[in-house]
């Protein structure tokens, strides 16, 4: 083990971590803008990378520049990830407290360098900020839960860090550190190889976290309107027959209702496409509203839409579909002074036969009956 020489194997993370900022920022060139945080990360891997190099010229250059520069990079590199991750999660928070900090122990890590030099000082100051950088990094992660196997393993690495320095921090007693990157005890070689093994396995959990979130926003894309945000035919088109499927099994009834705004030519006349448009969004922000969390509202082209509400029967069902009515024709979603008032049509499943195309002509054949008799009604199919 003490063979391991604890220079080399920082410089090689440094490289490793260069490597890992351009993979990140190739990254950032080519994923969507939503996805935020993708340059602080790939900055952060650069100024660990930077530190590398001042490291590796320990020795030829003055020590001031490889002892208390390459720790101010170190730390700046660790707070730049966490300010990415922040940015990631939309997370915001002032820069500035956490650069006095890190201004603060270079100004301490000067100090205890050229005018009193003390390297077990030095060393429980590095110590702690990377313990207290690296504690607030995993508790961000941890706080956004719904943990994935890219944040578990990104928190997961950053708690283990956090455990290492505070290690460290630990064994000044019954080891006491020696001087620098020189010493060759078991602690110091734990510490340098997981840094080393910190630095890749995190920038592979982040690279994961920002491919996630890729995915979720093409499957999003995919299946949702890019006006209104609801969903889109194709998508309510299979949630219908999966869901009619599971009303087979289980012998609940399923309900479907189709709403058609009414005279929405003439707002787009009147008051132009835009002010339709928006009556669109508002529609769909207040039939959302009214539904439980697992009905689904789609947009089935133009001015109509379906809402399938599972385990509900056609009683239950006309209530909901009143209250639609009531808070359109209420004028809940006026822009502009435009109003439109909504005809729906109510079916629901008849028995264990029927299909996804029966439901919706019997509740299209309702919107057609509610149109005949004066609109801004509801009818059943
Ligand atoms: P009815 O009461 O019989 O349903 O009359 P209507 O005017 O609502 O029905 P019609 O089918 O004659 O007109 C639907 C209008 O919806 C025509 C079309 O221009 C408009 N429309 C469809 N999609 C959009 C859209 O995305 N945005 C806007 N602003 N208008 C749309
Ligand atoms: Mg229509
Ligand atoms: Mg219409």
């Amino acid at each position: 083990m003490s063979k391991i020489d604890s220079q080399t194997v920082i410089v090689l993370t440094g490289l490793m971590g260069g490597l890992m900022s351009l993979v990140l920022y190739s990254l950032k060139r080519n994923y969507p803008a939503s996805i935020q945080g993708l340059g602080h990360w790939s900055l952060g891997l650069l100024l660990l990378f930077l530190a590398g190099l001042l490291i590796a010229g320990r020795g030829t250059l003055p020590d001031i520049i490889t002892i208390s520069v390459s720790n101010f990079l170190l730390w700046s590199g660790v707070y730049v990830s966490y300010a990415g991750s922040q940015q990631f999660f939309g997370v915001k928070s002032r820069a500035w407290p956490w650069m006095a900090l890190i201004t603060a122990a270079l100004l301490l890590s000067l100090w205890y360098s050229m005018v009193t030099p003390s390297y077990i000082i030095r060393l429980a100051c590095f110590t702690s900020l990377m313990a207290v950088l690296f504690a607030v990094h995993a508790w961000l992660i941890f706080r956004q839960g719904a943990f994935t196997f890219a944040k578990a393993l990104t928190a997961a690495v950053l708690l283990a860090m956090t455990g290492i320095q505070l290690m460290r921090l630990a064994t000044f007693t019954v080891a006491p550190p020696q001087n620098g990157i020189t010493d060759t005890s078991v602690y110091q070689v734990i510490y340098v190889t997981s840094f080393a093994f910190a630095t890749l396995l995190m920038s592979i959990g982040l690279v994961l976290m920002a491919t996630d979130r890729l995915r979720a926003e093409l499957e999003h894309l995919a299946t949702h309107d890019s006006l209104t945000n609801a969903l889109t035919r194709r998508h309510m088109d299979q949630a219908c027959h999966m869901e009619l499927e599971r009303s087979r099994r289980t012998g609940r009834s399923t309900a479907m209702l189709m709403m058609d705004l009414d005279h929405f030519k003439a707002v787009n006349d009147t008051y132009g496409h835009q002010a339709g448009d928006q009556v669109l969004v508002n529609f769909v922000i207040k039939v959302n509203a009214l539904l439980r969390p697992s009905d689904l509202l789609g947009r089935f082209g133009g001015e109509e839409f379906i809402a399938l509400l599972p385990e509900t029967k056609l009683e239950e069902a006309m209530v909901v579909a009143q209250r639609i009515r009531a808070v359109c024709a209420g004028g809940a979603e006026t822009v502009k002074g435009a109003t439109c008032s909504v005809s729906v049509g109510v079916a629901s499943t008849l028995d264990e036969r029927d299909t996804v195309d029966a439901l919706l002509a019997r509740a299209d054949a309702a919107v057609y009956r509610a149109k005949a008799n004066g609109r801004n009604r509801v009818e059943t199919g």
